[in-house]
């Protein structure tokens, strides 16, 4: 049902007294390897919910990319389309102070070689989908190219992040495309004055059939031609926020697929996001539909 579009890194995590200057070699603690990137990450948290979910992706053929494959099938994920080699897989080097400030160095690696041409070849499993869900972790013209290969019906969801202007021709396919407030300024490429409304309303007129803002713990905002709508947030003690905003747009973008109304949806996906805040972790923080009823 869900056809998710992205990346899959390894998030290579240490932690650190202080980080360290130039030229400087400090001591951390034992090393934690957690799966991650933005593409993977949906995929494990729809599929965690209970939906029929597929990974479109590139890992490397090295370690990391079989403990990537490892987490999403265990999650229950169809890997079938996850493309192995061309480069190491992603990696993201995360060093992690005692105040909880982390420094990030990101090697996009097998992300930056999902071609155009790997979505060509993926017919099968666009056509098999109702929704698409993408972001910006992989090359902008693999994206472009989604878009072009949707099959008739299919439903496109983009969640812009890392930020960037966006080509008109994704950003008219979005329905929605989900920011958060800094995305937001970023695809509005600067002109964003007044408030998530406002910033709504600028983002529409740029062409996407709807738009959605996360508000962290302010909840979200809703917008398409008919209106626009806040959504609330579940009040929930915040562990770790790591994560929360690619399980919302996964569970968003699911509950799309299943026609559910926009608004609905939303309210769905912040209690899916609140519950990911309550534990550490990305994937390891997912809910399932079960843990999201209970909440
Ligand atoms: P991102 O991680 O992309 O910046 P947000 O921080 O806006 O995204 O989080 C995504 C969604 O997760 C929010 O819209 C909200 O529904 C939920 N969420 C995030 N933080 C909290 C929180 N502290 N309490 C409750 N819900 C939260």
């Amino acid at each position: 049902d869900l056809l998710v579009v992205g990346s899959a890194n390894a998030d290579l995590v240490i932690g650190v007294e202080r980080r360290p200057g130039a030229g400087e070699t400090v001591l951390g603690s034992d090393l934690a390897v957690h799966p991650g990137g933005k593409g993977g990450n949906q995929a494990v948290a729809a599929a965690r919910l209970g939906a029929r979910t597929a990974l479109l992706a590139r890992v490397g053929d090295d370690a990391h990319g079989r403990l990537l494959l490892d987490a999403q099938r265990a999650a229950g994920v169809d890997t079938s389309g996850v493309l192995v080699g061309g480069a190491p897989t992603g990696v993201a080097l995360i060093t992690v102070d005692p105040s909880g400030d982390n420094s990030i160095v990101v090697s996009p690696g097998a992300n930056s070689r999902l071609t155009p041409a790997d979505l060509r070849d993926a017919q099968a499993l666009l056509a098999a989908s109702r929704v698409v869900s993408t972001q910006l972790e992989i090359p902008l013209e693999t994206v472009v190219e989604t878009v072009r290969n949707l099959a008739p019906g299919t439903r496109f969801v983009l969640n812009p992040s890392p930020p960037r202007e966006l080509p008109r021709e994704v950003l008219a396919a979005c329905d929605p495309l989900i920011v958060n407030e800094h995305e937001a300024r970023v695809v509005l490429g600067g002109a964003a004055g007044g408030g998530p409304e406002e910033w709504a309303a600028g983002l529409l007129e740029l062409g996407p059939r709807s738009v959605v803002i996360t508000l962290g713990a302010a909840g979200a905002l809703v917008a398409d031609a008919s209106g626009t709508a806040r959504v609330p947030s579940v009040a929930v003690e915040a562990v770790d926020t790591t994560g929360a905003g690619d399980a919302f747009t996964a569970a968003l973008a699911w509950r799309l697929g299943r026609g559910e109304a926009l608004a609905e949806a939303a309210g769905y996906a912040a209690r899916v996001g609140a519950a990911a805040v309550t534990k550490e972790g990305a994937q390891a923080s997912y809910p399932t539909a079960q843990e999201v009823d209970a909440l």
